[in-house]
């Protein structure tokens, strides 16, 4: 890379987010390791400078306005302004509608849309300053509709929209937002949800790997690699694309 870059990573404590984080801190950026609760996100962040990397972490409800804002200033001034940022941080709260609260609905729109309404409201301030800017948003190939789900397949549906709407918003300052949407990945995520129905991990993930063509499961180095390449500055031409990382043809 020719340019320090630093990158915000959300729900990068653990799963998916850890992963993308210590890739592009071996991509060579500067990392924000941004997480609900700050201590949990010190195992990244020690992943990250042993490898030599530089690495910062950051506690944040991405759902809270004021707090994402005052975490992303600190990120601008004790790691420099952030272009890249990777809207990872999720939750499920799964259940068929007839039993579905309203405030699993709620929970589920909080930290998935508005959180990455809000981190990327305030980080492409510094990314049209810089003239260059990379988001990545987290969707699902939920969005395709899945039972239990319709309050994540709707907010990850929603990512997508989001996603080509900051495309269209944002090109002309050289920023470009794309979406992955993975399918199944091993981690603490999939792992409940094996625990709600009934299965242990193992069994869960042999079931799944059968309907997959790449005949196994995911893991959060698939999709780090995928978000190495929309991070990377020679992704510039590309913008407002949902790529299924799924191990066969979705969408
Ligand atoms: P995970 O292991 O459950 O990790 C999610 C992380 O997000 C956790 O560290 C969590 O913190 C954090 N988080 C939750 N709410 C937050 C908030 N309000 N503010 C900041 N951080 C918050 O999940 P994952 O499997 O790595 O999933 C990462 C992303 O990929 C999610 O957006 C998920 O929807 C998406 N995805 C995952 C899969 C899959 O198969 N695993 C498939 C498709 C899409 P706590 O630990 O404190 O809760």
């Amino acid at each position: 890379m020719s340019t320090p870059r630093t990158a915000v990573v959300t729900g990068a404590a653990r799963g998916i987010g850890a992963e993308v984080a210590r890739r592009l801190a071996a991509d060579g950026m500067d990392v924000a390791v941004v997480d609900l609760d700050e201590a949990a996100c010190q195992s990244t962040v020690d992943d990250i400078t042993h490898a030599g990397g530089r690495a910062l972490a950051v506690g944040c409800d991405v759902g809270d306005e004021a707090a994402v804002t005052a975490a992303v200033e600190r990120i601008a001034a004790e790691l420099g302004p952030p272009t890249v940022l990777v809207n990872n941080a999720g939750i499920i709260r799964d259940n068929l509608l007839f039993k579905m609260t309203a405030d699993d609905w709620d929970a589920v729109m909080t930290v998935h849309l508005r959180g990455a309404f809000l981190m990327s409201r305030a980080c492409q301030a510094h990314m049209v300053e810089a003239t260059y800017g990379r988001i990545v948003n987290l969707s699902s190939t939920s969005a395709l509709g899945n039972r239990g789900q319709a309050n994540y397949a709707a907010a990850k549906a929603g990512m997508q929209g989001l996603t080509k709407t900051l495309a269209f918003e944002l090109g002309r300052y050289n920023v470009t937002a794309n979406a992955i949407a993975p399918g199944f990945i091993e981690t603490d995520m999939t792992a409940a949800t094996a625990e709600r129905v009934g299965m242990s991990f193992a069994d869960f993930v042999e079931a799944n790997a059968k309907a997959i063509p790449v005949a196994r499961t995911g893991k959060p180095a698939d999709i780090a690699h995928a978000a190495s390449f929309f991070c990377s500055e020679g992704a510039g031409f590309v913008s407002g694309q949902v790529l299924y990382v799924a191990g066969g043809p979705r969408g």
